[in-house]
């Protein structure tokens, strides 16, 4: 191996390092919150403020628009429903999808990985194929624009907070 091998080779992997430290700075791997399970994920819609808010729809819609054309998520087997943001199931769903595919095809350049093909084997063609079932977009699909749906309401079950503070502990066997 001749010394300018020996410099390429170390130079991939600064390379390679360098990505890594700028993956996890970004992802805020290794700084604060990470192991601490009270703080929530950037990805979470339910505890997003404002302008976290801002940022994933800026994120989802970006990623989206780019996945819908790539993949051919247009036909008839496996379409996308453009008023998708309409769909809260579909939002939350692609904000997880979009999430493994960053873990999948982010940090890392120069290191060869099965990471890419199980994002599609695994997760790509399983969600959108679950939507087909769940995003509840079925009814805009065919009339090719949105359709508000009603849903049933929904309440806790008022007896729940009593019934379930008279209980302390698994259900014991008494016949012993
Ligand atoms: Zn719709």
């Amino acid at each position: 191996m001749t010394s300018a091998d020996e410099l390429a080779l170390l130079r991939a992997d600064v390379d390679d390092l360098t990505a890594a430290i700028e993956y996890l700075t970004s992802a805020n791997l290794g700084g604060t919150g990470e192991g601490d399970l009270t703080v929530p994920s950037r990805w979470s819609w339910r505890h997003a403020d404002p302008r976290t808010v801002a940022q994933l729809w800026e994120e989802l819609i970006s990623w989206v628009n780019w996945l819908v054309p790539r993949y051919e998520l247009t036909g008839e087997a496996a379409p996308i429903a453009p008023c998708w943001y309409r769909h809260p199931v579909a939002v939350e769903e692609l904000t997880a999808l979009m999430a493994s595919w960053q873990a999948a095809y982010q940090g890392r350049p120069e290191t060869p990985r099965d990471d890419l093909i199980a994002w599609h084997d695994r997760w790509l063609w399983p969600t959108i194929d679950r939507l087909q079932a769940r995003a509840g977009w079925r009814g805009c699909i065919d009339h090719k624009q949105h359709q508000d749906r009603i849903l049933r309401s929904w309440d806790p079950d008022p007896d729940m907070a009593a019934t379930v503070a008279g209980w302390t502990g698994p259900p014991r066997d008494t016949a012993v």
